[in-house]
């Protein structure tokens, strides 16, 4: 093609790349210490900069298995149908739904956050029917009142957030399962940020999907995303009278791509995240080591001793019950005076530390603070304290 070309005439047609693209990627050192993505440590790093291998070789293929075993531990379930989505929280939360729910089924969803409202507007968008439970950002649903509306609206799915990381909530679980399966409802429940830092038994609280993401407390990079269904939610999508909207996220090709099928061969599906599978296997290797009661332990003594800091400070949590608050992601009221904007710009510049500010509803309500994972210690929750005395000192608005 370009032989038959004038080659001068196409070179002088040819458009410059822009200047920037001739510069040295720069990526500067930050402290993670908003809702995610986390630091990554060394060992993570590292093991997503390995030379790559085809994401059809045996190799991979046992790297996968392994995956998949780390999932079924970090989970605590059997499930045969585990394993990691290419792509985001998001993508395991469209295929928890696009591969469930038909059109024009019924779907529930407790919203008391941002990640409520999104499940709500994917749901919407596949023309399911949708019902919601909503609170204020940080309040939560007893299971009376969950059982009051699915008995009302009559749900194949019902969807929870563990870890609302919007407004640094932890939801309880126990018996939400069961109340579901008592009016034929599955349990779809998101722990992007919650998972390896505080308790969830996949199996046992009768979970039927559970995701997460790989940026949180795992430590590893963006662009991966665990995700399992019970055998309970493998009957339903497997039964189903039309096809998934998504043919990227078809639970009928990605569970053999992921050797879930029982098929003697994998065929190719898509072409995954080789770099990121090797990270997300390193990072679910070290939550293996570590164990998951001692991470959750570790998550709640440095989570406590930094609430204890905040208050010193007179600053207010915004989850007032302990017991309800994510030890991944705190949320402190924004203090009177402030102007939430100017204390996260102070930090990020002073300190090179990133916090955040509230995130859909509960935007303009509080600033959000994430120690996981391995970030998770009390020399991080000092150094995040400092910033913010600092912070509070040099940035009250003046009354004029
Ligand atoms: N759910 C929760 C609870 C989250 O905190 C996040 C990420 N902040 C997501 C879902 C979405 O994950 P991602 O940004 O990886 O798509």
């Amino acid at each position: 093609m370009f032989k038959m070309l004038d080659k001068r005439k196409v070179l002088s047609v040819l458009s410059r790349c822009a200047p920037c693209m001739l510069r040295p990627l720069e990526a500067p050192f930050r402290y993670l210490f908003g809702p995610g993505p986390s630091n990554v440590p060394p060992r993570v790093l590292a093991a997503g900069g390995r030379p790559i291998i085809g994401h059809m070789h045996s190799e991979m293929f046992g790297i996968m298995n392994d995956i998949k075993k780390g999932i079924q531990y970090a989970f605590q379930t059997s499930n045969n149908m585990t394993l990691a989505m290419s792509g985001s929280g998001h993508t395991a939360m469209e295929c928890a739904l696009f591969n469930i729910v038909e059109p024009g089924e019924s779907v529930l969803v407790a919203i008391n956050g941002i990640w409520g409202e999104r499940v709500a507007e994917i749901a919407e968008r596949m023309g399911a029917k949708v019902h919601t439970l909503v609170k204020t950002p940080g309040g939560h649903f007893t299971n009376a009142e969950i059982e009051q509306a699915l008995a009302k609206h009559k749900p194949v799915l019902f969807f929870l957030t563990h870890g609302e990381s919007s407004a640094g909530l932890v939801h309880p679980v126990d018996g939400v399962g069961d109340t579901c399966h008592k009016y034929n409802c599955l349990l779809l429940v998101d722990s992007v940020a919650s998972l390896g830092a505080a308790p969830l038994l996949m199996d046992q609280q009768n979970i039927d999907i559970l995701y997460t993401g790989s940026q949180k407390a795992l430590n590893a990079p963006p662009g991966t995303a665990p995700i399992s269904f019970s055998e309970r939610a493998c009957h339903k999508m497997f039964n189903r009278k039309t096809k998934p909207v998504s043919y990227l996220l078809d639970m009928t090709h990605l569970s053999n791509y992921w050797g879930n099928d029982g098929k003697p061969e994998r065929t190719y599906h898509h072409t995954g995240p080789v770099s990121g599978f090797f990270a997300l296997r390193e990072s679910l290797a070290i939550l293996a080591e570590t164990g998951l009661e001692n991470s959750w332990k570790h998550h709640t003594e440095v989570a406590e001793y930094f609430w204890k800091g905040l208050e010193d400070l007179g600053l207010k949590l915004f989850i007032k019950d302990k017991d309800l608050r994510l030890p991944s992601v705190t949320t402190i009221a924004i203090p009177e005076g402030y102007n939430w904007k100017e204390l996260l710009a102070y930090i990020m510049k002073h300190h090179r530390i990133e916090f955040a500010g509230g995130l859909g509803p509960s935007v303009g309500m509080l600033l959000r603070i994430g120690l996981m994972g391995y970030n998770c210690n009390k020399a991080n929750a000092a150094m995040a304290l400092a910033a913010l005395e600092d912070a509070l000192k040099q940035c009250r608005m003046s009354k004029a």
